[in-house]
């Protein structure tokens, strides 16, 4: 398992919802806070490491209850969205980018946990915004997506650069064409969704 950069295809994915909570399922989502840790993130989302599916993990330095904990969002809906507010992000798919975002400032959000249970939070500040940002990647949306115009004229060059990148390593086998992708992401949806 490995993070994915910006512009892998999976990052474009528009995943669809899980059906199963099993032995695998679980150790897929084991592997993906040790690499989340590693990489001294807060949050990441399934389609960062190549799966198809919707569900992503959190862990903040400050939980709901003001202790560390790690958040398991499975077939998130962000239910309601209030005020606005501009924040800077960055994400482990788009290494040292930054940039102002503006979004609603609290939300209604629910999910599945990973005992199957549906739980609700009302989440505002640094929550409402990491589950935002990972809800995106479920639909395909990566931040930069979401700057205004001088926000993205600010990153395009590094966004350059990271295409340049993936290509390269493209070049070198080290991933493969945009249709075989595509097919391997079907291949793992029908498995799981
Ligand atoms: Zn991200």
């Amino acid at each position: 398992m490995r993070i994915l950069k910006y512009p892998h295809p999976a990052l474009r994915h528009k995943s669809r919802p899980i059906v199963r909570i099993d032995a695998e399922f679980r150790k897929t989502v084991r592997e993906m806070f040790e690499l989340m840790h590693q990489e001294r993130g807060i949050g990441l989302a399934a389609n960062q490491v190549g799966l198809p599916y919707r569900f992503f993990i959190m862990n903040l330095a400050a939980s709901i209850e003001g202790v560390n904990k790690e958040f398991v969002f499975i077939n998130p809906v962000i239910k309601k969205r209030n005020g606005s507010e501009v924040l800077e992000e960055g994400c482990l798919s788009l290494p040292d980018i930054f940039g102002e975002v503006r979004r609603p400032e609290r939300i209604v959000v629910s999910a599945y946990d990973m005992a199957g249970d549906e739980f609700t939070y009302e989440l505002s500040g640094l929550h409402a915004r990491a589950v935002q940002h990972e809800y995106d990647h479920l639909d395909g949306v990566v931040f930069t997506d979401r700057l205004g115009p001088t926000g993205k004229l600010a990153v395009r060059e590094a966004l350059e650069d990271l295409t340049v990148e993936f290509e390269g390593d493209r070049a070198l086998g080290r991933f493969a064409d945009d249709e075989t992708i595509q097919q391997e992401l079907a291949e793992l949806e029908r498995l799981r969704t």
